[in-house]
C-alpha cells in the first residue's frame, strides 16, 4: 500500500488565513491518523490544502471548500444511485461513477467545526448513507460532537473502497475566485 491522500481544495481563500488552514488539516490529519492506523495502512495518511487540480486515486478523497452556495458538486449528475446529503453548510453527491464533497465555510467559522464537517461529509462518501448516517454516533449524527469508536472502524473498512472522486470543482472554484458571478 501506499499514503492515503487527502486532497483539500480552498483557492477561493474562503477559510480565511494560512494559520486557519493549518488548523483544519491538524484537525482532520488527528481523525484520518486513526482511521489509517486502524485500516492497516502503514505509510499513514497525507491531508494537504492543494493549490493545482489534485489527481487524487479511486479511493482517495476531496473537499472543495467555498465562499458561497450554490453547492458546486450539484454538478454531479444524477443517474440511478439514488443519493446526496447536505447539512448545515456541507454537501455530498454521488452517481454510478463518481463522488463529491463540497462545503461553505468562512473565516469566522471555528477550525475545528469546518474539520467536523469534513469528515461528516467524507463519512457519506465513503458509506454511502444517505440521512441514515445521521443515526450513528459521533460525528455521524452530530458534527458538533466529537469522533467516536464508531466513526473510525466504520471509516477504515470503508476506506480503500474506490468512490472516483469528481474532478470538476477546481475549475469551478477558480472561476469564482476570478470574479466569475455566475461559475456554477
Ligand atoms: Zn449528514
Amino acid at each position: 500500500m501506499s499514503v492515503y491522500n487527502i486532497y483539500l481544495v480552498d483557492i477561493e481563500d474562503a477559510i480565511g488565513s494560512d494559520n486557519k488552514r493549518a488548523e483544519v488539516k491538524h484537525f482532520i490529519k488527528d481523525y484520518f491518523d486513526k482511521v489509517c492506523k486502524k485500516a492497516g495502512i502503514k505509510e499513514g495518511c497525507s491531508v494537504q490544502f492543494v493549490t493545482t487540480n489534485p489527481q487524487a486515486k479511486k479511493h482517495e478523497l476531496i473537499m472543495y471548500y467555498m465562499k458561497r452556495t450554490p453547492h458546486i458538486v450539484e454538478n454531479i449528475k444524477h443517474d440511478n444511485l439514488p443519493p446526496t446529503h447536505e447539512t448545515s453548510t456541507g454537501f455530498t453527491k454521488w452517481n454510478s461513477k463518481e463522488h463529491g464533497s463540497d462545503m461553505e465555510a468562512s473565516s469566522a467559522m471555528d477550525s475545528r467545526d469546518i474539520a467536523n464537517i469534513t469528515f461528516h461529509e467524507f463519512m457519506h462518501q465513503k458509506l454511502h448513507l444517505s440521512d441514515k448516517l445521521h443515526t450513528k454516533d459521533g460525528l455521524a449524527g452530530d458534527v458538533n460532537s466529537s469522533l467516536s469508536e464508531d466513526n473510525i472502524k466504520l471509516m477504515a473498512a470503508k476506506l480503500m473502497a474506490n468512490h472516483p472522486q469528481w474532478t470538476g470543482g477546481f475549475a469551478i472554484l477558480e472561476a469564482r475566485k476570478n470574479g466569475d458571478v455566475l461559475a456554477y
